[in-house]
């Protein structure tokens, strides 16, 4: 997976990587196009990108995406491990993305990780049946895997998003944040672009901040600034209402101290 990424910083000092990995920009059609040729195997993307800086997809080039996944033989692989269990508002964030007729755009597989365990360790890799089936029990083990605690766990975080609706909190939540950073006269002049989906939230500045880590701890807030403008918001998708306004007031008021 560290040979997949596009970011510099994370493969550094881990030479040599898999070989055969391309990387293209996001949302550009025709350059996915030109780039996919006989030796492609598959298409991997994070329905929303998540160290890149939040960066979003448009539901056409997901669809364009799945056209030449399917005219091509390619298998598509959504990594939902930032994006997965609520994080957007959906169980998943894919189901964001639509046909014209409203039918989902579904992968032939899809990942899932840290908010799955609730904590604890757990990965999860699901795939269409003809896939599954090359990967059975003992191909690729794992010592610790598949233990009782962490699947215990895991299946609880699923009984407790349904029960505590909490897909609806994300949905809510992220559509108030963004409607409280998008309408703040003193926010205005220092962003680029704000986006999101449920609570994943980007704030792009126009200029790299000075010392906003600094600026949020002395507020009470712990702050990520990625892809080094974008200021990610991703509270845990059960916070209540009360303590997410106090903690966007935080975040405005280190942005323009
Ligand atoms: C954290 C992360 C990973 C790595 O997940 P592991 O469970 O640690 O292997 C992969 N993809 C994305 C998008 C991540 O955010």
């Amino acid at each position: 997976m560290i040979s997949a990424t596009g970011n510099p910083k994370i493969k550094a000092g881990f030479d040599p990587a898999v070989p055969g990995f391309i990387n293209i920009e996001l949302n550009d059609i025709a350059l996915l196009e030109k780039t996919i040729d006989a030796e492609t195997a598959a298409i991997m993307l994070e329905p929303v990108q998540g160290e890149g800086g939040v960066n979003l997809f448009s539901s056409e080039f997901i669809q364009k995406v799945r056209e030449l996944c399917d005219r091509n033989n390619l298998t598509l692989i959504f990594d939902e491990v930032w994006t997965g269990c609520g994080r957007t508002g959906r169980w998943f964030a894919h189901q964001h993305f639509r046909r014209s007729d409203g039918s989902v755009i579904l992968p032939d597989i899809m990942t899932l990780g840290k908010a799955v365990g609730g904590g604890l360790p757990v990965g999860v890799m699901f795939a269409k049946t003809e896939l599954a089936k090359l990967l059975v029990p003992s191909t690729h083990g794992s010592t610790l895997g598949g233990n009782a605690i962490c699947m215990a766990a895991s299946r609880t975080i699923f009984d407790v998003i349904e029960r505590e609706k909490l897909l609806n909190n994300a949905a809510t939540l992220g559509e108030f944040a963004m409607s409280r950073l998008q309408n703040d006269p003193k926010l205005a002049p220092k962003v680029a672009n704000i986006r999101g989906r449920g609570l994943m939230i980007g704030i792009e500045l126009k200029d790299a901040p000075d010392k906003i880590v600094e600026k949020g701890l002395e507020r009470g807030i712990v702050l990520n600034l990625t892809a080094s403008k974008v200021i990610r918001l991703a509270p845990p998708i059960n916070i209540s209402r009360d303590l997410w306004e106090q903690g966007l007031d935080a975040v405005v008021s280190a942005l323009t101290a």
